[in-house]
């Protein structure tokens, strides 16, 4: 099962938020902007619905499409 907003406020609340290198987020975001999927004027993933700048940030998160 994908890591999800709830698996988030639960990290959060337990002190387990773990995140990834700037450059690992960069190069995460950068497939995201090419990205067929991705909602440009919001800037979410339209299958996970994820809010892409904070989701390639989250160590746990994963792409749906297996992109990265
Ligand atoms: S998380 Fe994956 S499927 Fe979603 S917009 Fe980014 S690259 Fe596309």
């Amino acid at each position: 099962m994908n890591y999800n907003i709830i698996d988030v406020f639960k990290d959060i609340l337990k002190g387990n938020l773990e995140f990834v290198s700037k450059q690992e987020a960069n190069s995460r975001f950068e497939i995201c902007k090419k990205c067929e999927v991705r909602n440009p004027k919001l800037n979410i993933c339209t299958i996970c619905g994820c809010f892409l700048p904070a989701k390639t940030k989250l160590k746990k998160s994963t792409c749906p499409m297996n992109q990265w």
